[in-house]
């Protein structure tokens, strides 16, 4: 077998439904059709063995995976995720690790509607690198920049439960249910795509969680020129964090990566119907904090002191 039969077998008999896919996979480019009124949402990212995953993982996983944070990005944005495609480098042509992997692929693929129209196989170092096409209406998309003070902060979910993974995944005294419990968080997170509608309809600033809480919603900060503070009481910890570390189980939340969950601002005047949008569709989320006109992170703790909150997490290069 050669990369083309490999590509034919693979990635090109990944089936998909959409109709905007003028024609994928074959030819030097893909040709999509963009509807009048929509604008496109490009983001790209690379997942490494051993820096994103580790090769022992089963490559279903690791497909499921690279599929969701990318498509995380675009929920981050308040878009539907639509094209996808897939730069794949190799060390070698084993077709087990391949059948996992184009099934993985296949499968969190169908779930959002996305169609692969194309990529590229290399030999190398096992990588690969993501490019997701979404599509938002017009002048719709969120963006970092747009938090202003009085915004209150949210965030759509429980934190720490990737990390928490991570933390573990050579210790033996977690129960095998918790264990499963958290590699599967840590393998297959959730984009919020379901939050897109009511966001980009009342949110103001948004960015997705993969980094840890404090240093994503600095990026919001940075970005519009603000400060935060943060209610620690508030903050949405995942309940098996308080079980394996109840000491620190605050940092595993506010540091801690590869959640996936979203971090939004709102405006005071739009809260309300935004709650009740969420709500109706059976969605929640956690007030966690207030955007400010002093720059840098705060914490308010549970005793009602407000203290510098150091900007903790994930950093390449550092
Ligand atoms: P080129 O020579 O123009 O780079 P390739 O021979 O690399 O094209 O790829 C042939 C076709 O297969 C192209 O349409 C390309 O987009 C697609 N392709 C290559 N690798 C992948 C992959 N891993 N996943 C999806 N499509 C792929
Ligand atoms: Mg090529």
């Amino acid at each position: 077998m050669d990369e083309f039969s490999l590509i034919n077998r693979f990635f090109k008999s990944i089936p998909h439904q959409r109709k905007d896919v003028v024609f994928g996979i074959g030819d030097d480019a893909a040709c999509l059709e963009i509807p009048d009124g929509m604008q496109l949402l490009v983001s790209c990212d690379t997942l490494v063995e051993n820096v994103h995953f580790l090769g022992e993982w089963d490559a279903y996983d690791i497909a499921c995976k690279a599929v969701m944070v990318n498509v995380s990005d675009i929920a981050a944005m308040g878009g539907t995720p639509c094209w996808l495609t897939l730069a794949l480098t190799l060390p070698e042509l084993n077709q087990q690790w391949l059948q996992r992997f184009s099934q993985g692929l296949h499968d969190s693929l169908s779930h959002y509607n996305i169609a692969l129209i194309g990529g590229d196989t290399t030999r190398g170092p096992l990588s690969m690198t993501l490019t997701i096409h979404g599509m938002a209406p017009k002048g719709t998309a969120l963006r970092r920049s747009a938090a202003v003070p009085g915004d209150k902060i949210y965030v759509s979910g429980e934190l720490g439960g990737a990390a928490l993974a991570v933390a573990n995944l050579t210790r033996q005294d977690i129960d095998e249910h918790d264990r499963a419990r958290l590699m599967q968080k840590l393998l297959h997170p959730v984009p919020r795509i379901d939050l897109g509608p009511y966001l980009r309809t009342y949110a103001n600033a948004a960015i997705d969680i993969s980094d840890g809480l404090s240093a994503d919603l600095n990026h919001i900060c940075e970005e519009s020129q603000v400060g935060a503070c943060l209610f620690l009481q508030n903050i949405p910890v995942h309940p098996l964090i308080k079980k394996y570390h109840g000491d620190n189980a605050l940092d595993f939340a506010l540091s801690g990566g590869d959640d996936y969950e979203l971090c939004f601002t709102v405006a005071p005047q739009h809260e309300e119907q935004l709650l009740m949008s969420i709500k109706q569709q059976g969605l929640s989320c956690y007030p966690i904090g207030m955007i400010e006109k002093q720059l840098g992170l705060r914490a308010k703790r549970i005793d009602g002191d407000i203290v510098p909150l150091e900007v903790l997490g994930y950093r390449h290069f550092s």
